[in-house]
């Protein structure tokens, strides 16, 4: 029999930044997860796309899966050979009935591994600024679920861990945390002791409470604290405030769209996240190689005619790659021609495959890549431009007016997309958006059409700021009606600049 495996992975916190090593590549891997409530969307959104999902968790509404239909599930697909991961919330052991789902594989002769993860137990407090430890305050920190049993009952031995003076850390609180803090003050704990409750720790919308042990609670029903939340009880909760780094972050509960296509958006969503902000994936375009090009294959095997071949984007050199592949030829077959690029995402797309560019111009765009070609090529010379299917006028008006002779062949077509159409238009009419980022028109071309789709007319865009990457960017976001800010130059490092200048 070829059974498959299961990988328990932990899945940390909810901040993707918090998944082991170890756990992405499991997910990486992996032909179907099988994930609960915890399991935040940002990790959600690194999923394998043809790997099958398995939602087991509790739904407004509905209950979870039972746990003996977990473990089913998990056999019969394990049965079927298949590779899956079973992803839980911060460490798979902690609170996460890890162990009861390898029971039945286990019996079963199923192979199966385990992923640790960091727990929230520990990163939740640490993102509000609380070490759960700290040699002036105390030797032990405690975790402890505040779970009630079948009959509502707490089984937690209160003096016990009043007498340990350690930290205490209670998951699954939310219901019972007036019983909980009662429990503590009856057993003699004193009733200022700094206490703090932490909502969606390591998320964006991370909320933290400071109070007391004796006040904690009535804060908690005035705020209408919400689970996933815990309570830390011990006198490390009065550093929360000093420490509150994350709390601080510049792009704090700002929430902001990022349109790029899904195999590009990684530094800029990664470094808005890392600036505090809440991130919004809307992967509204894709490009697309396009295959068995017969004017760029002869163009290359030609290309001793050019003088200069013009990248305008990193994907007209993902396009370069897969040609020089198809003709069983690299980056050699280039030395007669000089190469220019129109920004520095586009350069460095060049010098990973060992390419350098000969001209970046100062100022990226289309238009500022032509001039700089137009004072470059000489007499005579002719110009081999790659870029996408339908890429703006200017760039070959400005070569035609200058008399540069050029072959303008598209390399690749942008496909306009939509998978998570319905979510962002409720986003955006329950204001729920601060800001946009284009990178490029086609994005901002994507971002109306998929939301037109959805019934949201051009009219709904004008309260909203986009954020734009250069000039021709800006127009199309303009001409949509959209409110606009600009980077200085077209480069991810200035789209970010621009954002936090106009905070
Ligand atoms: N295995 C998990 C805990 C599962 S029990 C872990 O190691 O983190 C579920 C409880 O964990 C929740 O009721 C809540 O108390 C806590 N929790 C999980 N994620 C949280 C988060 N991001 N912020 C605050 N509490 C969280």
């Amino acid at each position: 029999m070829n059974s498959g495996k299961v990988i328990l992975v932990g899945a940390g916190p909810g901040d993707a930044g918090l998944l082991t090593l170890r756990g992405a590549e499991a997910i990486g891997a992996a032909e179907v997860v099988v994930y609960d409530r915890l399991v935040s969307d940002e990790i959600l959104d690194m999923l394998p796309r043809g790997a099958e999902r398995i939602f087991v968790g509790k739904q407004s509404g509905n209950h979870a899966v039972p746990q003996d239909e977990i473990n089913k599930i998990l056999l019969k697909n394990a049965l079927d050979g298949k590779l899956i991961v079973r992803l839980k919330g911060g460490d798979p052991f902690l609170f996460g009935r890890g162990g009861e789902e390898l029971e039945l594989l286990q019996q079963n002769g199923i192979a199966f591994e385990v992923v640790p993860g960091v727990t929230s137990a520990f990163a939740a407090p640490a993102y509000a600024g609380i070490p759960v430890t700290h040699r002036d305050f105390c030797s032990s920190v405690h975790v402890i679920t505040g779970h009630a049993r079948a009959g509502g009952e707490l089984s937690i031995d209160f003096p016990a861990l009043v007498k340990a003076d350690g930290t205490l850390v209670f998951l699954m609180g939310v219901a019972t945390m007036g019983e909980i803090t009662g429990g503590l003050i009856a057993a003699g704990m004193a009733a200022d002791m700094p206490a703090a409750i932490i909502e969606n720790g390591t998320r964006p919308n991370q909320r933290v409470t400071l109070g007391t042990v004796s006040g904690i609670y009535a804060l908690a029903r005035d705020r209408g604290v919400k689970s996933p939340a815990l309570l830390v009880v011990g006198r490390v909760c009065s550093l929360g405030e000093r420490f509150d780094w994350f709390g601080n972050l510049p792009l704090k509960g700002r929430r902001i769209a990022v349109t790029r296509p899904r195999d590009r958006a990684g530094t800029l969503t990664n470094r808005l996240r890392a600036l505090g902000a809440e991130v919004i994936a809307y992967p509204c375009i894709e490009t697309e190689h396009i295959e068995r090009n017969v004017p760029a294959e002869t163009a290359l095997r030609d290309i001793a005619r050019y003088k200069w071949l013009a990248l305008t984007s990193p994907s007209g050199v993902s396009s370069l790659c897969e040609l020089l592949g198809g003709l069983n030829a690299d980056a050699r077959l280039l030395a007669p021609v000089k190469i220019a690029a129109v920004g520095s995402a586009t350069s460095d797309a060049l010098a990973e495959i060992g390419l350098r560019a000969d001209f970046v111009p100062e100022k990226y765009s289309a238009a500022a890549l032509a001039r700089g070609l137009t004072e470059r090529v000489p007499p005579a010379g002719r110009v081999l431009i790659f870029r996408a299917e339908e890429g703006a006028g200017d760039l070959t008006e400005i070569l035609t007016d200058a008399k540069i002779l050029y072959d303008d062949i598209a390399v690749y077509r942008t496909k306009y997309i939509s998978e998570k159409s319905a979510a962002m238009a409720a986003a955006l009419r329950g204001n729920e958006l601060d800001l946009v980022c284009f990178t490029s028109a086609s994005t901002v071309r994507g971002f109306a059409e998929s939301l037109a789709a959805e019934g949201v007319s051009e009219k709904e865009f004008s309260q909203l700021t986009a954020a734009c990457i250069g000039s021709a960017t800006e127009a199309a976001a303009r001409g949509r009606g959209f409110k606009t800010i600009t980077a200085k130059n077209a480069s991810i490092d200035e789209l970010i600049n621009v954002i936090l200048e106009g905070k």
